[in-house]
């Protein structure tokens, strides 16, 4: 398969948006016409994310446009057509089945941005199994937290991955049916499956079942304050919200080659990575490499980047470089620039308005919400700083809590309370996989809590001032301070760990552990190492400390609960706020 000559992007990238008038699109907005501008099954069927993404277009004349064009670390290039991923994606249908792997079971993927992966997402949609994407970075104790709380029956990794975290884990996993793996050419044992040899030996045909739009579609794992990760539930309905995203907080127009640079561990990844672009039926490009500035400048000249979805903690990578692409390299194609995840600083606007004759659009949203809900359109003038406004469809407020049941829109501007989202719109979370009551608690009357804490201006506009709560984002990842304190728990030496987010000005906030040692065990540079040794190969590189302190004793409240905002206060150097319920001992008295 090769780069198809008739969908070379113009040199001209002169669009007009698809939002033109935000007010007037807002006030004609509605689901049902959006649901006409995409297909679903035939027989009115339903609606399956992997047919309005691949089949529908592999059986129009878009078959054979480029819908992936995938860069190898290495240099090589595979291309995939809607044809060919219609295909591919129907054998790993058919390789389900084959497994007696059926609706609503979960297909958990372990790997980096390989082919397989994106084959396996959308494969599996289209057997109405559920896909569960797990980062490649994770360490073996986030890989096992998830697989076992996501009931996986079958798992799609490499064999490095397999050797290095799974293989010591199996036994502590007795639901997970089947590890298929895509690099081994032969079965290793007879749960342990070569991909290849499987998506050989079955039809390339497959008929999606009927599916309705809340069946379960895919799972991804989150983290919280407390307790360990949660699984929050997406159904395929979703892609409704997927598609009228991209069309107006994208601004995808077909012959669009666009690249976003999340990783599918992570939901951008998924919902803009695979699902969201290929519903439009303009072509992704996948880089399996990790940040590059050189690579990542040649990858928008060489493909012909058009519209380019990345973070900000690329971009500030990026700025810190002496690099002036827009002379060394032709990034003449290039028409749109999106950025999610973490706080867009101001200056990162400005510098894409400088260095790359663009400007950067900062939007907004969270695994739980399944898409865009706030963003700066290329129709409107840019707030640097300003995450932008609500999508069509969707209404955010800036609320306050009055009781369990009733939160209250503050309506004068430019005063902070929590960020919400008026329910109903289609790729909400539907639920935490087994836990009804954490799922319940994100809600007050009709608004979704997001957790995130903000202000709305008078013109409408949102903007973001912190979480609400201790979660932790580093290089645009969430940690769940939680999870990390569990696994410096299990080192012999440790008696209390608490974990905050350190303020960084790369990535955002670094995670920092602060731990209480047992009796016997004295502090040293070396227990200092052996603990951050110790918590990377638990938890890999994308979780783990990377800063270790030791205190005699963490302050708790009263109840016993380590006060990590006190800890970051203190890590700061500013007000402590409310001490009124901690614990009060010589010890944990201010060093
Ligand atoms: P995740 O669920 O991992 O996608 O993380 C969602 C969280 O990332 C949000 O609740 C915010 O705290 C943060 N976030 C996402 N986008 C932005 C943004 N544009 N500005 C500030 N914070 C953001």
């Amino acid at each position: 398969m090769n780069w198809h000559p008739g969908h070379k992007s113009t040199d001209a990238p002169v669009k007009a948006p698809n939002l033109v008038d935000y007010l007037e699109t807002c006030a004609e907005f509605s689901w049902e016409s959006i649901r006409k501008e995409i297909d679903g099954l035939s027989d009115g069927k339903g609606l399956n994310i992997a047919h309005e993404a691949v089949d529908r277009h592999a059986d129009s004349s878009r078959g054979d446009h480029l819908a992936i064009r995938w860069l190898g670390k290495d240099g090589t290039i595979r291309d995939f057509t809607y044809s060919d991923l219609k295909e591919q994606t129907s054998q790993f249908a058919n390789v389900l089945r084959r497994l007696g792997v059926g609706k609503g079971e979960r297909v958990f993927v372990l790997a980096g941005r390989i082919p397989e992966l994106y084959v396996a997402a959308l494969g599996t949609l289209k057997n109405l199994s559920v896909f569960c994407p797990l980062f490649s970075a994770f360490g073996p104790e986030p890989v096992f937290q998830r697989l076992n709380r996501g009931d996986a029956r079958v798992l799609v990794t490499t064999k490095r991955q397999y050797q290095q975290k799974i293989a010591n884990l199996q036994e502590r996993l007795p639901q997970l049916k089947y590890v298929l793996l895509t690099d081994a050419d032969e079965d290793l044992a007879p749960n342990l499956l070569s991909l290849p040899k499987l998506m050989a030996s079955v039809s390339s045909e497959f008929t999606i079942p009927p599916t309705d739009q809340e069946d379960m579609s895919v799972v991804h794992f989150t983290s919280g304050t407390t307790g360990m990760p949660k699984g929050a539930i997406h159904v395929h309905g979703a892609i409704l919200h997927h598609y009228m995203t991209a069309k107006y907080a994208l601004d995808l127009h077909p012959g669009d080659i666009f690249w976003c640079t999340a990783d599918p561990g992570w939901v951008t990844g998924t919902s803009y990575g695979i699902f969201a672009p290929l519903t439009h039926g303009v072509t992704c490009i996948v880089d399996e490499a990790e940040f590059d500035a050189e690579r990542w400048y040649q990858v928008l000249e060489q493909q012909k980047v058009t519209v380019w979805y990345t973070a900000p903690t690329a971009i500030r990578r990026l700025m810190r470089l002496d690099i002036k692409p827009r002379e060394k390299y032709d990034l003449s194609h290039l028409r749109f620039i999106a950025s999610v995840g973490e706080p867009l600083n101001p200056e990162a606007v400005v510098w894409g308005q400088r260095v790359l004759s663009l400007s950067i659009h900062d939007n907004w949203w969270q695994t739980e919400t399944g898409g865009i809900m706030i963003s700066n359109y290329p129709s409107m003038d840019i707030r640097p700083g300003s995450m932008g406004r609500p999508l069509p469809g969707i209404e955010a407020a800036i609320v306050r809590r009055v009781d369990e049941h009733t939160a209250e829109v503050i309506t004068e501007p430019d005063v902070e309370g929590d960020l919400a989202v008026k329910l109903g719109w289609p790729s909400m979370f539907r639920g935490y996989l087994h836990e009804e009551d954490r799922y319940r608690k994100c809600f007050v009357g009709d608004w979704y809590i997001t957790g995130d804490l903000a202000e709305r201006d008078s013109d409408g506009y949102f903007w973001f001032i912190g979480r609400a709560d201790d979660i932790i984002k580093t290089a645009g990842h969430m940690v769940g301070p939680f999870e990390v304190e569990s696994a410096l728990m299990e080192h012999p030496a440790v008696a209390e760990a608490g974990v905050i987010g350190k303020p960084d000005p790369m990535i955002g906030e670094m995670v920092k552990a602060f731990v209480a040692l047992r009796p016997g065990f004295v502090p040293s540079e070396e227990l200092r190492m052996e603990l951050l040794g110790f918590g990377r190969t638990k938890l890999g590189s994308a979780v783990a400390p990377k800063e270790l302190e030791f205190q005699d004793n963490l302050p708790k409240t009263r109840s016993g609960k380590i006060m990590r905002r006190l800890l970051k206060a203190r890590e700061l150097g500013l007000p402590e706020g409310d001490l009124s319920t901690m614990e009060t001992t010589e010890e944990t008295k201010k060093p």
